[in-house]
């Protein structure tokens, strides 16, 4: 019997997204030479840190640290939205950005990635203390931002106000010209779209109804009649949980930063919204059993959603999870450990970089609109962002069954191209959109050429 340690897993968000990159990239098409523009392609072209003095409520100056970074701009502009949070450093927004280039590049908006935030507890600020916070990231970015190079958007923790606060710092460090465009997720009044707040659910909704209805999930063939368990209960989860049961399915589970609710018969999800209102939590809502902040994760469902953070489904509690698919609201809930044992218990897990893209698409509706002076109808965005997320879909999908058909083929590719390596990863979703993504971003470089 062997008494080593077992090695813990490495959940550096940075660390997760490379070896994502380096499952795809033997998937690649035209990898000759691929060394030297894997490493152009994955590392980022600019990470800026700020140091962002602020006079909070009590008269005190706090020094908070700011990143924004723009991953890639081989198809476009840098694109990807601003978080709040104290877990927030350099290596967790390298890692959004990354993600944001594959996701912008899976559903086909001519963006790059991109990704912010800003080490702090908006819980714990009133409001005053998070509009200077903003406005003093934003001025200090200056025009490392701008309608035409990188264009931020809501994350955790910021919404349409922080949004409308981006806009008018920038608009009174620009005066003169129209900024409209510098950032998306705007309210309304403001240059904002109909359905961007819902995009992210709704988006998730069209990809899951798309992939069902493919037959990829074995066991489900439409949302009708599922049980639903949603971790994460803000803008993404929120929707997420009210979109499906309006498609026919019943939420049995729950849950935000301080713990979840649940019932084996359904959620009254009007209750648990008013109870989170009145408490700051779902927790203890009229009618549900306590779970813990990962309690949702483990409920016996077919369609389980982690809508909160990173690293949330890992090597420790993966094998407890009882869905038939796991589908990611959330940027990076799944570690690649636990997408292995997820694989082979047999449950799919559709990738972030699709699941969740729907924002990202509706952002872009939002940025064309601002840029043509134009005001879209909300039946026309959820037209054309169906049609994008179900393509994109069928895309991966596509992608997905020609990996695995032809699998000894790229194996042996492989070997040619990268003896001695180990053999590529066996495909699964996450592996397809990311080959797909990558495989288009490298076509741009090399359409581009390399400069000069
Ligand atoms: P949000 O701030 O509106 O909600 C976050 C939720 O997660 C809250 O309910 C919070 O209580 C919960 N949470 C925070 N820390 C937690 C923890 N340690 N354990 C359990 N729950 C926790 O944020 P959001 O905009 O809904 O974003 C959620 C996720 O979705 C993030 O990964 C984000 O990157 C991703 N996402 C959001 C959008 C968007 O348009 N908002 C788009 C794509 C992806």
């Amino acid at each position: 019997m062997s008494h080593a340690a077992p090695v813990p897993e490495d959940l550096n968000p940075h660390h997760i997204a490379r070896l994502q990159f380096d499952r795809a990239v033997p998937y690649v098409d035209d990898i000759e030479g691929w060394e030297g523009i894997a490493e152009w392609l994955f590392e980022p072209e600019r990470v800026v840190k700020l140091t962002l003095p602020v006079v909070m409520d009590d008269g005190r100056v706090r020094a908070f640290h700011g990143y924004r970074v723009l991953h890639n701009t081989a198809r476009g502009p840098g694109k990807g939205g601003i978080r709040f949070y104290p877990a927030v450093d350099e290596d967790e927004v390298k890692a959004l950005a990354t993600w944001m280039t594959w996701k912008c590049a899976v559903v086909g908006v001519p963006f790059g990635g991109a990704k912010g935030g800003v080490q702090c507890d908006p819980t714990r600020m009133s409001v005053g203390e998070k509009r200077r916070v903003t406005r003093r990231f934003i001025a200090s970015l200056g025009d490392d931002i701008g309608p035409h190079t990188d264009i931020p958007a809501p994350d955790m923790y910021t919404n349409a106000e922080t949004m409308a606060w981006i806009y008018d710092t920038y608009q009174m460090m620009h005066p003169h010209t129209a900024n409209l465009g510098v950032v998306t997720g705007k309210p309304l009044d403001l240059g904002g779209i109909p359905g961007r707040s819902t995009a992210t659910a709704q988006g998730l909704a069209y990809v899951l109804e798309r992939l069902l209805a493919l037959g990829e999930v074995p066991t489900l063939g439409s949302i009708a009649g599922t049980r639903v368990a949603v971790q994460g209960f803000g803008n993404a989860g929120r929707h997420a949980a009210f979109i499906l049961r309006g498609l026919g399915a019943t939420v049995v589970a729950v849950g935000d930063v301080k713990g979840g609710a649940a019932n084996a018969d359904g959620l009254n999800l009007e209750e648990v919204e008013a109870h989170q209102k009145a408490t700051g939590s779902v927790v203890k809502a009229p009618g549900t059993r306590v779970l813990g902040p990962r309690g949702p994760l483990e409920v016996e469902c077919d369609i389980l959603v982690p809508a909160a953070l990173e690293n949330q489904i890992t090597l420790e509690n993966a094998d407890r999870v009882k869905a038939a698919v796991v589908i990611e609201a959330a940027n990076g809930p799944t570690t690649p450990a636990a997408d292995r044992i997820l694989a082979d218990k047999g449950i799919v897990v559709v990738p972030d970089i699709l699941a969740n893209a729907g924002g990202v698409v509706v952002s872009y509706f939002e940025w064309v609109q601002n840029l043509d002076n134009e005001e879209w109808e909300e039946h026309t965005v959820q037209k054309r962002l169906r049609a994008k997320m179900q393509r994109a879909t069928e895309g991966v999908v596509m992608t997905y069954h020609r990996l695995r058909d032809r699998y000894d083929e790229y194996r042996q590719r492989w070997q040619q191209a990268a003896p001695g390596a180990p053999d590529p990863a066996f495909p699964d979703l996450r592996i397809a959109a990311t080959a797909n993504a990558v495989g288009r971003c490298w076509t741009a470089l090399d359409q581009r050429g390399v400069w000069p």
